[in-house]
């Protein structure tokens, strides 16, 4: 039966440093950020229970009652969901700690408390959807916190994800510690590295990073690009009054082509973009349909737009059908 849902509502999971959320996302109307679990510190999962909540959505989502929290997202979509119990949307974001200071970044509010937040061992707690077979080998598992490189965990965890044979991993790294594990997923053509740079240059790395790495972080990606399968992405954050100028948004995709990588994605900083969402500037659409309609001049082949980028791109072709009338 066909019923609108989502990807998350069905069949997805994701792990902060003290909660179990269905998924993290939250810049629509509804506010998202939907609990499985409070207080969630790596404990084995009893999936039963979890599949039995889903079971109980489900029903209401047949219905057409759709989660207050979910009111607006972009997400949802009718489809004929499966109601089989799996998991294949993965968020692992249950670290803050990071080897990097971005103005941007939701820890700046308080570095130290962040880079010392004690958190869990996620390793058994994926071990055990893989014994178990919950976790399902087409499952996409994004990693997104913190800085995942620097997990103790990490190396032993994406070795498990690729021996099991999960073949999309999404890993956001800041670029800065170089991961044997990342350069052997990425051969084998089972990872996507996501790296915000944003920027071209190194005044404004600095600028918005807080740490001498530029050189270090380019370096790096070129080393991950020799390994030619897997798909590296550049990212670039554009933030309001830093690093808004076409100069730096075109030397970073000629950077990233130079740097043997391919692909790019682009976003617009969180908080600027909630504040102004109703009153987005002339200039910023001008950068974004730069950067959205040109990627291909720089022989860049593809550029995946983040949710705020994404959900400007959604606003402007609202009000563009809008006034046109269809
Ligand atoms: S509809 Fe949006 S807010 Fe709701 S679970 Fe899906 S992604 Fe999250
Ligand atoms: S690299 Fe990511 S986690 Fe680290 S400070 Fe920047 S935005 Fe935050």
């Amino acid at each position: 039966m066909k019923y609108t849902s989502c990807i998350h509502l069905e069949h997805g999971i994701t792990f902060f440093s003290n909660s179990l959320q269905i998924c993290c996302i939250s810049s629509h109307p509804g506010g998202g950020n939907i609990l499985q679990i409070a207080n969630y510190r790596g404990e084995l999962i009893d999936w039963d229970k979890i599949f039995e909540s889903r079971a109980l959505m489900r029903k209401d989502l047949k219905k057409g009652i759709i989660p207050q929290k979910c009111s607006g997202c972009y997400y949802l979509k009718e489809n004929d969901w499966s109601s089989d119990n799996y998991i294949d949307e993965v968020l692992i974001g249950h670290f803050t700690h990071c080897n990097c200071n971005c103005i941007y970044c939701y820890t700046d509010k308080d570095k130290k408390f962040f880079n010392s937040n004690k958190t869990y061992n996620i390793y058994p707690v994926i071990k055990d959807m893989v014994d178990k077979k919950i976790l399902s080998k087409n499952a996409t598992i994004t990693f997104g916190g913190g800085e995942p490189t620097i997990l103790n965990e990490f190396e032993d965890l994406v070795n498990l994800l690729l021996d099991y044979d999960v073949y999309n991993i999404r890993i956001h790294s800041d670029g800065i510690k170089y991961s044997p594990a990342i350069e052997k997923g990425l051969r084998l053509g089972k990872i996507t590295l996501i790296t915000s740079v944003d920027s071209s240059s190194k005044q404004i790395y600095e600028k918005i990073k807080h740490v001498p790495c530029f050189d270090k972080v380019w370096e790096n990606l070129r080393n991950y690009a020799k390994s030619k399968n897997g798909l590296i992405r550049t990212k670039y954050v554009l933030i309001p009054g830093v690093n808004d100028n076409l100069r730096e948004v075109k030397n970073w995709m000629k950077m990233t082509y130079d740097s043997g990588i391919r692909h790019i994605a682009f976003d617009i900083e969180d908080n600027w973009f909630k504040k102004n969402r109703n009153n987005i500037p002339n200039y910023i659409y001008v950068i974004f349909d730069f950067v959205y309609k040109s990627y291909t001049q720089y022989n860049i082949e593809s550029c995946e737009l983040y949710e705020r980028a994404s959900n400007l791109k959604i606003d402007r072709d609202n009000k563009l059908q809008y006034s046109s009338g269809t």
